[in-house]
């Protein structure tokens, strides 16, 4: 892998010149200052440009890209037995190609690594690498109450794992468990099991809704879903729980206790109209690591990160009556460093040693020019239009907007697009 200098970039503020080399960040001089140059290495002039980490989105689906707008203005729960009902007739090559327009849409967006659920997942291993994302990418558990359905995922998440061990460093296996009320309870105390044995981290949909909360309560002797999950003792610093949305003051003692990562999803629950007050605040006072997350392209209709922090913060002021709930450099830390931390990842900063998963924001625009900070402009005032190129495990997967091969994979989305419907 060649090296890369990256000459006269802002970074940190600074106007710098950084080497990446190996797949990490080398160096980072201020500009202009002379260090040893690997022999070839490719000089990157980046004048009237600025350095971030790339963002990592927490909670996708990203074989749903070609199902955007499928169940519109419905409720939950008929929204989940509809795509229920199209997942039905999902093969291979739907999943791989619908794998790779989510893919190149995340790189467009400025998204390097994304934590995925989803069906046919050697299909979403070779999307992501062939476009040279880093991803964490889940067998998922999702049994329905049928103890057959169970006994087979068994074997297949075995295969899976064993498939898994040839991947490259860029992807690592995951365990999903659906949710509460899609997996029997053996099944996920021998998933959990299945994944502390082989140190795999843990992906489940927890409280999402207020019914699942109601339901489970009913179920499981007055219980909230956090609590039932730590009976179980499912619980733990290598769960990332997604949504988390109605949770009690216990629940947040809970999951903070326990180090359990929760991905906040605000569009998707927004657009289902599954609630906003997420309890950003509380969660962070507790200590619990909060990151971010957009879902799935069927209720969030877009992978789009910078949207997502925007709308994370606007929600959360709104409804809080607080300009303060959601500072800027807590909202880049969520959807960068902690997302990093809970993935075993080091990365979401710019820093030597780190690994080189990078944006390169173009900020030679009306939407950078104020007195305002990046940070600032980025969140509020830009688009993700602005991210020029990115870098991911040291190597360039965009440049100038140009994805390599992007009208090959429209051209085959558009063939498998109707096979579910
Ligand atoms: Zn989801």
């Amino acid at each position: 892998m060649g090296a890369i200098l990256l000459k006269n970039i802002v970074a940190e503020g600074v106007v710098s010149d950084v080497l990446l080399d190996g797949g990490l960040i080398g160096r980072i001089v201020p500009a202009g200052e002379q260090i040893s140059l690997p022999e070839e290495v490719e000089v990157v002039e980046c004048e009237g440009k600025t350095l971030m980490p790339g963002l990592i989105n927490m909670h996708t689906h990203a074989g749903m890209a070609l199902m955007r707008g499928v169940g519109e203005d419905i409720p939950f729960h008929e929204w989940i037995d509809r795509i229920w009902v199209l997942e039905k007739n999902l093969d291979e090559e739907y999943v791989y190609y619908a794998t790779k327009v989510a893919c190149l849409e995340m790189i467009k967006t400025g998204t390097t690594t994304f934590n995925d659920q989803y069906w046919y997942m050697p299909m979403a291993y070779k999307a992501a690498s062939e476009l040279g994302l880093r991803a964490a990418l889940s067998y998922v558990f999702l049994d329905k109450n049928d103890p057959e359905e169970s006994e087979r995922q068994k074997v297949q998440a075995l295969q899976m794992y064993e498939a898994s061990r040839e991947w490259a460093d860029t992807a690592q296996l995951v365990i999903s468990i659906h949710a509460i009320y899609s997996v029997r309870e053996p099944m996920i105390l021998w998933a959990a099991d299945f994944a502390r044995q082989r140190g795999l981290k843990i992906h489940i949909h927890v409280s999402e809704t207020e019914k699942e909360v109601a339901d489970c309560m009913a179920q499981h002797g007055g219980m909230s879903p956090v609590e039932y999950l730590d009976s179980l003792g499912i619980l733990g610093p290598d769960v990332i729980a997604a949504h988390t949305l109605w949770l009690s003051d216990k629940d947040i003692e809970i999951l903070a206790k326990r180090g359990v990562t929760c991905v906040h999803n605000v569009n998707s629950n927004l657009k289902l109209a599954s609630g906003y007050r997420f309890r950003y605040n509380e969660l962070r006072d507790a200590g619990a690591n909060v990151c971010l997350g957009t879902d799935g392209c069927a209720s969030s209709n877009n992978l789009d990160m910078l949207e997502t922090m925007k709308t994370s913060a606007i929600v959360q002021k709104a409804w809080r009556n607080d300009p303060a709930a959601m500072p800027l450099n807590e909202l880049i830390a969520m959807a960068t460093s902690n997302a990093a931390g809970a993935l075993g990842l080091n990365a979401g900063k710019i820093e030597e040693g780190a690994l080189a998963d990078l944006l390169i924001i173009d900020t030679d625009n009306h939407n950078f020019l104020s007195p305002g900070t990046f940070e600032a402009n980025l969140v509020y005032s830009a688009h993700s239009d602005c991210v020029d190129s990115v870098i991911c495990n040291g190597r360039f997967i965009m440049r100038n907007r140009v994805v390599p091969g992007e009208k090959e994979v429209l051209a085959q989305a558009r063939r498998v697009l109707n096979r579910i419907g």
